[in-house]
């Protein structure tokens, strides 16, 4: 299996680290809805076909990606960023980068 990551091109799967479900939406951080928070922590919908998932290419740029992949046949149909879709990301991408590279970031340098 082969993922085309926007940075480093066509690259084999062992550089990368599957992360969870892109689709899942965390709910709002100040809510105490226990129910909407324990769904959300432990439950999973493990869909059959195509699917999107957090990836990150830990053995290249180490950028998080969405890559979307039928998880029948393991095609991949197809990866992107995934902090251009959503800045709230970003906290992600600190939280798993070296923390120079992190502070980077912040201040609004490439990944
Ligand atoms: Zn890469």
């Amino acid at each position: 299996m082969r993922i085309p990551c926007p940075f480093c091109g066509l690259r084999d799967v062992a550089e990368f680290s599957c992360h969870s479900d892109a689709a899942r939406i965390r709910p709002d951080p100040a809510s105490s809805d226990t129910a909407a928070w324990t769904d959300y922590v432990y439950n999973r919908a493990n869909p059959r076909g195509p699917g999107s998932e957090y990836w990150q290419h830990n053995h290249g740029c180490r950028a998080f990606l969405i890559v979307e992949r039928d998880t029948v046949s393991h095609a991949i149909i197809g990866a992107r960023l995934a902090r251009a879709e959503n800045p709230a990301n970003d906290a992600l991408l600190a939280r798993a980068q070296k923390p120079a590279k992190a502070a980077r970031i912040a201040k609004g340098g490439r990944a």
